[in-house]
């Protein structure tokens, strides 16, 4: 809860300004060096089959929505770490639709959020619990030095 999920050193909600309810949520990581070595990680991206959740192909690139992500996008490229942005839809009970930002080859969904809040994820936190979703923060991104 409290530590890193790489290397186990102490982290805490309010070294990045989050709610703890929001902190239970996100990647626990300490640095940049800690989340290269966590995405290059291979995971699988399925946790859990569920019928009513379908990953389609999104139809076009849109491009992306802020300078943080764009950021983010920028060091992925720059340490190797194969991904792809909003190149995916999930569609659940063949209805609802949620892309979440990155998708990082062999290992999950990434979600990148500004101040999140528990009522704004979700739809993420739906996916979350059939596949593997990274959610990380602006505030974790700043302090590491990658915003
Ligand atoms: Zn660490």
């Amino acid at each position: 809860m409290m530590e890193c999920i790489v290397c186990h050193c102490r982290v805490s909600p309010i070294d990045y300004g989050l709610s703890m309810s929001v902190w239970k949520l996100v990647t626990k990581v300490c640095s940049q060096e800690c989340l290269k070595q966590w995405l290059l990680t291979p995971l699988p991206l399925v946790l859990k089959k569920d019928r009513a959740v379908y990953i389609c192909k999104a139809i076009h690139f849109r491009g992306f929505k802020s300078i943080a992500e764009e950021k983010l996008a920028k060091w992925l490229l720059k340490n190797d770490i194969p991904y792809s942005f909003e190149e995916y839809v999930l569609i659940f009970e063949g209805k609802k639709m949620y892309m979440p930002d990155f998708y990082i080859k062999g290992h999950s969904f990434l979600e990148l959020k500004g101040i999140p809040s528990v009522r704004a994820l979700g739809k993420t936190l739906k996916a979350g619990r059939v596949l593997r979703l990274e959610i990380l923060t602006y505030s974790q991104l700043k302090r590491f030095g990658i915003l």
